[in-house]
């Protein structure tokens, strides 16, 4: 990277290592479970040909195969109907060998999303969009946490950094990223804002924040004087620029000089949602195996 010159204060957060450290536990327990005579096994399912989806899934399968998930992707043309994607996802849900069910999104617009979803076995929900896991996430108690804002509670308690009781705001309310992360943080005693697209006078709340979580996809959309000083910052946010640049969405020169802790794009919470993925993988196989050790044994 070229030296700027410019003065870094905040502690970067290096998730590609957080996400390694955390593989490295994820490779252990599927290595007892492969002791207890079992192998996680997630199906990913792609529609259509969208290229950035083939890349994030090629990177999933990677993923699985780096801690020893069995992984099986379905390709399936865009014309695929609603019914058709169900009957593969109620196939898959009765298949022992599989563990976890994604649904790589967006679909494409002809597709009920919404009826996909709820289609998944919640047991095998390891992107967490299942309405019951939804349920769940509200109530504080979810088996699968989705997956990128699991991944920024990770980092943040790997870095030690304290939840309980701090001012945090969310920048961004959707269904995948700024409302699970609020329920999340509000589970762990934070005060929560969430701001969006509609909030007047976005600094008035960012400036206030102690932990600020940004998901907005709106690159240079956190300038420094909108962050507090020692504050935490992690950006979500990843937006490719016209120059073949992917940056985040807050100004990383900038706020780095006044942040504590801030994660960089690419290599801050990208790589924990992938490891995330694996880890609901993985815990799902481990209930499944409880499971079938509770169940009582048939007569032979
Ligand atoms: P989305 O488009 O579904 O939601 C964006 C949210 O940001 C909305 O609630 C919107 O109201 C809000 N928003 C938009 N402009 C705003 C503004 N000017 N001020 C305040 N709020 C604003 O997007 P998403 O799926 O939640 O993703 C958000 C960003 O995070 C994207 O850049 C996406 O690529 C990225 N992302 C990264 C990961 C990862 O693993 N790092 C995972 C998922 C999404």
């Amino acid at each position: 990277m070229a030296d700027t010159g410019a003065k870094v204060s905040a502690r970067i957060i290096d998730g590609k290592a957080v996400g390694a450290a955390l593989r490295k536990g994820l490779k252990a327990r599927v290595a007892a479970l492969a002791e207890a005579g079992a192998a996680p096994g997630l199906a990913v399912i792609l529609v259509g040909d969208d290229a950035a989806s083939g890349v994030y899934v090629r990177n999933k399968i990677h993923a699985c195969e780096s801690v020893g998930i069995r992984s099986v992707t379905h390709r399936l043309p865009a014309s695929t109907t609603t019914a058709e994607l169900v009957a593969l996802i109620q196939r898959l849900n009765a298949d022992r060998g599989v563990h976890g069910v994604l649904v790589q999104l967006p679909l494409p617009k002809h597709i009920d999303m919404r009826l996909v979803l709820e289609a998944i076995d919640a047991d095998k929900d390891v992107d967490g969009f299942h309405l019951y896991n939804v349920g769940g996430l509200v109530l504080g108690d979810t088996a699968y946490p989705p997956c990128t804002p699991f991944g920024v509670v990770k980092l943040l308690e790997h870095e030690g950094i304290k939840i309980e009781g701090q001012n945090v705001v969310v920048v961004g309310a959707s269904n995948i990223v700024g409302k699970p992360m609020a329920l999340m943080l509000m589970a762990r005693d934070a005060t929560v804002a969430i701001c969006h697209a509609k909030t007047r006078d976005l600094a008035q709340f960012t400036i206030l924040a102690d932990i600020l979580v940004v998901a907005a996809g709106r690159p240079n959309l956190i300038l420094p004087q909108m962050v507090k000083t020692g504050a935490v910052v992690i950006d979500v946010g990843i937006n490719r620029l016209p120059d073949g640049r992917l940056v985040g969405d807050v100004d990383f020169e900038g706020v780095s000089q006044k942040a504590s802790y801030i994660t960089p794009v690419p290599g801050g919470v990208g790589p924990m949602t992938v490891t995330m993925l694996l880890e609901n993988t993985v815990t799902s196989a481990e209930r499944a195996l409880r499971n079938d050790n509770k169940a009582p044994k048939l007569a032979t």
